[in-house]
C-alpha cells in the first residue's frame, strides 16, 4: 500500500503557515494501518500540482490533497484536478443548497464567488463538507484514489474523519490496528529501555513498541496489527499487563492520560486539594493544573511570587533566609510551601524555584538550577534539579517534574490508605 500527502499552498512554503495538516493526517492514516511513504508540499502553482498528479497518480494507491479549495484566485487546486482528470465544472445542487444554507444561518448575502464553490468536476464523487463552504473530492484513476480536502485545519480533519475514513475502510483492504500507551513520569527514555529490553525482545512480530519522549514523561506505545479485532485487543492488552507491571510505580495511567490529569484523578479519590508557590515557572504549573476540565474541585490557587517581595510579604519567605540561602534555595522553597498551605489551607502544596536563564546563574547555581518542593499532610519533599540553557526548556522541565514529584506523592498516600485512584 503507497500513501501520499501533498498540501498545497504558498503559504506552507514560504513559512507562513505551518504543516499541520501532513502531521494530522500521517498519524491518522497510521492508526488505520497505512503508513505514509511521501509527504510533499507544493505551491499554488497549476504546474506543480499537475507534475505532482503526473508523478504519482497510477503510481500511489491512494494520494490526498489538502488546500487550495478556496474561494480566492489563488486557489486553484479544483480547476487543476477537473483539468487533469479530463472533467469540465458542472454545478452541484446539494452542494449549492449547503452553501446557501451556511449563509442563510448567518444571515449573510451570498456573492457569485461563493455560489462558485458549488462547481465541482463532472469526473468526481463529491465530498461533503460539514463545516465549510469547499467541497472535496475523489477522483480515481489508474489503481489510485485521490482526494482532495480544503487546507482550513477544523475542515479537512472533520471531512477526514467523517467522510474519508470510511470510503477508505471500504474501498481498501486495511488490517485491523489496536494501539494502546503506558504514561510514564520522571524517568528517562534510556533507563526505560533497559527496564524493558527483554519483554521488547520477547514482543510477537506483529506487535511493536515506540517510546514517545517529550519534557518529564515517556509514554509508549504498543501497536498490533492483525485481522482479529477481538484476539488482537485481547494480545495488545496482555502485553501491556506485562510492561505495567515491569515498571511499577513509574507507569502513571493509561492512554495518553496527562500527568495533570492523572493529578487530578488522584487528588479526587482522595479528596484532597491543592495550591502552588510559583517562581521560576511563572504560573506555568497553574495553567497546565487549569487545562484540566473540573479542576477547581481540587486546585485552590497559584502564588506567583516572582520577586523576592512577593516571597517575603506575601508568602512571609524570611529575609534572613533570602539573604542568607538566595531565592533559589532549599531553605527558600521550604518557606514558599509552609506559606502557600497556610495561606490556602490546602493539604498539598509545590514550591518552585529556580534560575530559568539565560542570565542569573552563578557558578554554584547555574543556569538550570531548580528546586522543587512538595508538601503533603505527612512528609515534604525537596529536590535539587539541573535541567539545561534553554529558558522555555527548563520552565518546561520544571514544571513537569514538580508534577512528577506531587503525582509520587500521591500515590505514596493513595497506597497507604488502600485507596485506588
Ligand atoms: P486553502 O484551502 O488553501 O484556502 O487554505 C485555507 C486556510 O488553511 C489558510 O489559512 C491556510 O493557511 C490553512 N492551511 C492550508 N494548508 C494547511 C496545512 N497543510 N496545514 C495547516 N494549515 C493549512
Ligand atoms: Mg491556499
Amino acid at each position: 500500500m503507497r500513501a501520499i500527502v501533498i498540501t498545497i499552498g504558498d503559504e506552507l512554503l514560504n513559512g507562513t503557515t505551518v504543516d499541520t495538516n501532513s502531521a494530522f493526517l500521517g498519524r491518522e492514516l497510521g492508526n488505520i494501518g497505512i503508513q505514509l511513504f511521501e509527504k510533499l508540499a507544493i505551491s499554488d502553482k497549476k504546474e506543480h500540482i499537475i507534475d505532482s498528479l503526473e508523478r504519482y497518480v497510477g503510481k500511489a494507491d491512494l494520494i490526498l490533497f489538502t488546500g487550495g479549495l478556496g474561494p480566492t484566485k489563488d486557489d486553484i487546486t479544483k480547476q487543476t484536478l477537473c483539468e487533469y482528470f479530463g472533467g469540465t465544472l458542472v454545478r452541484d445542487a446539494s452542494v449549492l443548497a449547503g452553501i446557501e444554507k451556511a449563509f442563510a444561518r448567518r444571515g449573510l448575502t451570498m456573492t457569485d464567488r461563493n455560489s462558485d464553490q458549488a462547481l465541482v468536476p463532472d469526473v468526481c464523487t463529491v465530498v461533503p463538507n460539514a463545516y465549510g463552504t469547499a467541497p472535496g473530492m475523489l477522483f480515481e484513476q489508474n489503481g489510485s484514489l485521490v482526494f482532495s480536502m480544503p487546507g482550513v485545519p477544523f475542515e479537512m480533519r472533520s471531512m477526514f474523519a467523517e467522510q474519508v475514513i470510511p470510503i477508505l475502510q471500504q474501498r481498501l483492504e486495511l488490517p485491523v490496528i489496536v494501539n494502546r500507551h503506558l504514561m510514564t513520569s520522571g524517568i528517562g527514555e534510556s533507563w526505560l529501555a533497559d527496564r524493558i529490553a527483554d519483554l521488547e525482545e520477547a514482543l510477537p512480530p506483529h506487535i511493536t513498541l515506540a517510546y514517545l519522549p517529550s519534557p518529564g514523561v515517556v509514554k509508549l506505545r504498543l501497536t498490533g496489527r492483525g485481522t482479529d479485532s477481538r484476539k488482537l485487543q485481547e494480545e495488545v492488552d496482555a502485553q501491556v499487563q506485562l510492561f505495567a507491571e515491569r515498571l511499577g510505580k513509574h507507569v502513571y495511567g493509561y492512554d495518553e492520560e496527562t500527568l495533570m490529569a492523572s493529578i487530578g484523578r488522584r487528588l479526587m479519590a482522595l479528596n484532597k486539594t491543592l495550591s502552588l508557590a510559583e517562581s521560576c515557572t511563572g504560573g506555568n504549573i497553574g495553567k497546565l493544573i487549569t487545562s484540566i476540565p473540573g479542576s477547581s474541585a481540587y486546585f485552590m490557587g497559584s502564588v506567583v511570587s516572582y520577586d523576592n517581595s512577593v516571597k517575603e510579604k506575601v508568602l512571609g519567605v524570611s529575609r534572613a533566609t533570602l539573604d542568607t540561602h538566595g531565592a533559589v534555595s532549599e531553605e527558600t522553597v521550604q518557606e514558599m510551601l509552609s506559606g502557600i498551605l497556610r495561606i490556602t489551607g490546602t493539604h498539598y502544596a509545590i514550591a518552585v524555584s529556580g534560575v530559568a536563564g539565560p542570565g542569573g546563574g552563578t557558578e554554584d547555581k547555574p543556569v538550570g538550577t531548580v528546586y522543587i518542593g512538595v508538601a503533603g499532610p505527612s512528609v515534604t519533599e525537596i529536590k535539587r534539579y539541573t535541567f539545561g540553557q534553554k529558558r522555555d526548556t527548563n520552565i518546561e522541565y520544571s514544571s513537569m517534574y514538580a508534577l512528577h514529584q506531587l503525582r509520587s506523592m500521591l500515590d505514596a498516600d493513595l497506597e497507604k490508605q488502600g485507596i485506588s485512584a
